[in-house]
């Protein structure tokens, strides 16, 4: 995977949500008409697709990701519709291609799965967080901890490959608790977990919340507690930890992040959607979607921001993306993204890190050590 610079993934967002929840900053609102605007939506991301076919010429795609928002409110027809044309509009796809929808508890059924499968979507995420109601609630998730296995469990009856959210770090959540959150989530067939902890973000109402006093917050030695109960608890399951906040199987990687991780180009479409795509070595292009849906339907809005990043910038997100995981940077693919050695400029503070334990050469590669990746916010930041 990413090993091409032809090879590209497409993101899709999907910018509504039944409900906001109060953590959330995502680029996403609730519903506020009684009809969500299925096919309406559909058209406005197949215009953009158009608009940008010049530059899918000649790549080659390898992932597909409908994110959200709650893209399991979407009609599965309108979203098989959209996938369909997407895949048209590449000369090439890759024989393992992988198409991941994110669902939330709340809107998906097993009919809902199964019209997915039949429109080509072969891996679901789905936003369980917890299985306990009494965190669900903290989260004011629309779901209980039961709706949330009937969802997994429908959704592994349908979908080849499905991974679950699992969040963490909610006020009194015990290690027993989280430890037994994972093992039932493997029980039920789930095959890979992204878990997150649960951050404060301003613009939210935890955030107004956490200022005015009135949210009770983890400390910083409870995350790193729970941080290291999950990593325990997927090592005894003989699953890898292959990114700071994903587990998987071998072989059940989540291809769309690793692609991202690593590099890869990125085609974004829809309302808030970000894309990045290389230009020749030392220059990628990156563009940010207007995040208003009317906007995206009414007035045909693409692109908002758009930012040209040069060789160091390149560098410092190769650094910033591939420490995050197992594998860690390759510096022979960032040089030839970048056109310059990754390690110019830099050699001094890459040395002390390596001295420190904080980082590893493995040949062509730069990684952090799992044990280390508590601090790995800091590590990368002294690299650049
Ligand atoms: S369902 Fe997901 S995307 Fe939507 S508001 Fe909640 S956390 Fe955000």
């Amino acid at each position: 995977m990413s090993r091409r610079p032809t090879e590209t993934s497409v993101y899709v967002h999907f910018p509504w949500c039944a409900r906001k929840c109060p953590y959330c900053d995502f680029a996403t609102e609730p519903i506020r008409t009684p009809e969500l605007p299925h096919e309406a939506y559909a058209d406005a991301l197949l215009r953009e697709l158009d608009a940008r076919a010049h530059d899918l010429r000649g790549r080659t795609l390898v992932s597909v990701f409908f994110g959200g928002g709650t893209p399991s409110l979407w009609a599965p027809s309108s979203l098989a519709r959209t996938l369909a044309r997407i895949r048209d509009a590449f000369e090439r796809e890759a024989d393992d291609l992988e198409v991941t929808v994110e669902c939330n508890p709340s809107s998906l059924s097993r009919d809902d799965a199964a019209r997915l499968r039949e429109g080509g979507v072969n891996r679901l995420s789905i936003g369980a967080q917890s299985l306990r109601d009494r965190h669900l609630r903290f989260l004011g998730r629309l779901h209980d901890g039961s709706r949330a296995a009937d969802a997994l469990t429908d959704a592994v009856a349908e979908i080849p490959r499905v991974s679950a959210d699992l969040m963490f770090g909610m006020p009194g959540q015990t290690k027993t608790e989280l430890a037994e959150d994972i093992t039932q989530l493997a029980e039920l067939g789930v095959r890979h977990v992204s878990a997150y902890a649960l951050t404060i973000e301003e613009k939210t109402m935890f955030g107004s919340l956490h200022r005015a006093g009135k949210l009770p917050v983890a400390s910083e030695e409870e995350y790193a507690t729970l941080f290291e109960t999950a990593a325990e608890r997927f090592a005894g399951l003989g699953w890898t930890h292959y990114e700071v906040s994903n587990y998987a199987p071998a072989g059940e990687e989540s291809r769309h992040n690793l692609h991202y991780w690593r590099g890869g180009a990125y085609v974004g479409l829809g309302a808030g959607a970000v894309g990045c795509l290389d230009h020749g070595p030392g220059r990628a292009e990156r563009w940010r979607n207007d995040p208003s849906p009317q906007r995206y339907l009414r007035e045909r809005t693409l692109e908002a921001e758009t930012e040209t990043l040069g060789p160091n910038e390149i560098v410092c997100e190769s650094l910033m993306l591939g420490l995050r995981t197992r594998e860690g940077m390759c510096l022979s693919r960032t040089r030839r993204r970048a056109g310059i050695d990754p390690e110019a400029g830099r050699t001094r503070e890459i040395e002390r890190a390596i001295q420190s334990g904080n980082l590893v050469r493995d040949e062509d590669r730069l990684r952090v050590p799992e044990s280390r990746w508590l601090k790995l916010d800091g590590i990368v930041r002294d690299l650049f």
